[in-house]
């Protein structure tokens, strides 16, 4: 059931001890979970895994929210599951995500099935009226999902400024679309390709971890800002224009929010539950940039054509079983001759087939950039 209620509901939280009594309380300001599950709803909660950080480090949600939300869950009558891809883009990034987040931790005291979205599979969704995308790969356990409830984390970002709800669903997509997003090497335009996917994964809730945020270079390489808040809405762009605010970014000029709201989506003046948000107002230090968005874009349009993760398949170690056949979602693995071949035009990089295979046959090749990038040529 989808819930058109732009409120958004702020709650002072000054310890992780106490995730589980201020979410009860954000919920209840805005209509609580029963008006929005059902009994027996698959309900998919996507919390921010960026990486294979510790809790501490701030780059992703605390476990203590996803935990309170899965026994949330499971006391309105649904079945939570919890599932994110990483962000990096070395093979078994989101498993090692998953795992030192402490988000494998949560789902075994919960008995909730963790979704690792890429070896889970991506299905090709068409994006009515879309700027960029109009056919976008996203994950299945997004779509299979009743109910999807967006968990970020509060915190600043090299290209669009912040980043909270509706960027958090980034995550739903394969690491190749991701990339082609980044290659756009514009904020207004990136902002635009988020909403594409946005407008076709649409959040039915958002419970924002704002107990300890991250300023600085968000949203992995930033310093954690203890700022007391979990904020909850059934719209997500709502969500992000308070939350923005209180961090003392400017809504006006996050680029996400911007396109939602050309998009028709929010709304400008979302009405506020609980705390004044002057009362939390930071002021978070920006992120600088990065590397790629401090260069002019045809530059990093140039240089990141020639930043390459790609699998590859050793021929001396395969046996043919083909179970990274059966399970490339878009059947870019084909027999030539003798041996395997990975279609470079279908692949979309989700990294299932190496995770799969049962020989440690598929290998990975990086370009002379991605070597240099990374150091490491791992
Ligand atoms: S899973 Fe591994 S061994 Fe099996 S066909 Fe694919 S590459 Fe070969
Ligand atoms: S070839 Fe491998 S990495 Fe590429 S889409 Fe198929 S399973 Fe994913």
């Amino acid at each position: 059931m989808v819930i058109m209620d732009y409120k958004v509901s702020i709650v002072k939280c000054d310890d992780y001890s106490h995730s589980r009594d201020c979410i009860i309380e954000a919920l209840s300001m805005i209509g609580g979970l029963q008006s929005l599950i059902s009994p027996g709803d698959r309900v998919l909660l996507k919390p921010n895994i960026l990486a294979a950080c510790k809790p501490e480090d701030a780059v992703t949600t605390h476990p203590s929210i996803v935990a309170a939300m899965c026994e949330l869950v499971i006391e309105a009558g649904g079945v939570p599951f919890i599932g994110d891809g990483s962000g990096m883009t070395h093979p078994g990034a989101t498993a090692d995500a998953l795992r030192a987040s402490g988000m494998e931790d949560v789902a075994k005291e919960h008995g909730a099935q963790l979704i690792n979205f890429q070896t889970g599979g991506y299905v090709a969704v068409e994006v009515p009226d879309a700027i960029h995308f109009p056919t976008l790969f996203i994950s299945k356990a997004v779509l299979d999902a009743d109910v999807v409830i967006s968990l970020p984390k509060m915190k600043t970002h090299e290209l669009t400024y912040y980043t909270g709800a509706v960027k958090n669903m980034f995550g739903a997509l394969p690491l190749r679309t991701r990339k082609e997003m980044h290659l756009l090497a514009d904020r207004k335009l990136f902002g635009e390709a988020v909403i594409d996917l946005y407008s076709v994964v649409t959040p039915h809730l958002a419970v924002m971890d704002g107990v300890v945020g991250m300023e600085g270079d968000g949203p992995a390489h930033g310093t954690p800002l203890k700022t007391d808040v979990i904020m909850a809405s059934f719209d997500c762009v709502s969500l992000d224009l308070v939350a923005s605010g209180i961090m003392g970014i400017d809504p006006s000029i996050v680029p996400t929010t911007i396109a939602a709201l050309e998009r028709g989506f929010g709304n400008p003046e979302p009405g506020i539950a609980g705390i004044d948000p002057a009362q939390l107002k930071r002021k978070y230090r920006p992120s600088s940039g990065g590397i790629l968005f401090n260069l002019p874009p045809f530059v990093t349009r140039f240089f990141g054509r020639y930043f390459e993760v790609r699998p590859e398949i050793d021929p001396s170690r395969c046996v043919l079983c083909g179970a990274c056949i059966s399970n490339c979602s878009v059947n870019a693995i084909e027999k030539v001759n003798d041996h395997l071949e990975i279609n470079r035009e279908k692949c979309i990089m989700c990294y299932c087939c190496r995770e799969l295979c049962p020989e440690n046959a598929v290998g990975i090749d990086r370009s002379l950039l991605a070597k240099l990038v990374t150091m490491s040529g791992k």
